[in-house]
């Protein structure tokens, strides 16, 4: 299972990552974490991040590709699959990892959207915020990492929903439902994508499904 995941800050891509990770047995490559970590070692690497990473600016997409190419490398010797948690988050770093996958022989097998709207992805921001002491959690670094998700990392939703691999999924609920919802669909594509060649595949738009999975309300309105 190889899966990449596009959800703006607060939508549980950190949660549902490690879940389908423990699910798959497959490693959870979270960009983010990555980064927090070198700051708090205080590597080169973190020394020249730290700034972008306090004002919720986006990290130069060298330093974070060079990073991703040497943990899917890692993947590929652990088996081939993965989950990518924070990345991509613009054009270009999505082109690149598609050619990242391409020559490692290991292209993303599904795009995971997780929509949430901007008053309840502050909402759990700002919890966060008491927990945890991220330096990015303030209301004013929260406010310029949901606009720069709107800007500059949702347009690329366009690019997997053209190459058949998106499912999108309403984030809207608790940890639980949505992580039941997306470990179903997983499970049920599985088979499919082990025969399926990669042209032949459809995106998936589970954000209607509703009651099924707990929805607390209509996914219209949801923006991306
Ligand atoms: P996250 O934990 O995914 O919310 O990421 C926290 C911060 O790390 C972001 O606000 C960026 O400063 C940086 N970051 C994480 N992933 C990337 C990426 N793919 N490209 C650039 N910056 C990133």
């Amino acid at each position: 299972m190889r899966v990449l995941m596009v959800a703006p800050p607060g939508a549980g891509k950190g949660t549902q990552g490690a879940l389908i990770a423990a699910h798959f047995g497959i490693p959870h490559i979270a960009t983010g974490e990555l980064l927090r970590d070198h700051v708090a070692r205080q590597t080169a690497v973190g020394q020249a991040v730290q700034t972008y990473l306090d004002r919720g600016e986006l990290v130069p997409d060298r330093i974070v590709l060079d990073m991703v190419r040497e943990e899917m490398i890692a993947a590929k010797a652990a088996g081939g699959g993965y989950v990518l948690d924070g990345i991509p988050r613009n054009m270009e770093q999505a082109r690149a990892a598609y050619q990242i996958g391409r020559e490692l022989g290991m292209t993303a097998d599904v795009a995971l959207h997780l929509q949430a709207d901007d008053a309840e992805l502050t909402r759990r921001l700002l919890a966060r915020a008491a927990l945890e002491h991220r330096s990015d959690d303030t209301a004013q670094v929260i406010a310029q990492r949901l606009a720069l998700y709107r800007e500059v990392t949702s347009p690329i939703i366009a690019w997997y929903r053209d190459r058949g691999i998106l499912v999108s999924v309403d984030a809207m609920r608790s940890a639980q439902e949505v992580g039941r919802e997306i470990l179903v669909a997983l499970e049920a594509m599985r088979p499919f994508l082990e025969h399926a060649p990669a042209d032949e595949r459809v995106p998936l738009d589970l954000t209607g499904l509703g009651e099924a999975f707990g929805a607390t309300g209509s996914a219209a309105g949801i923006s991306e």
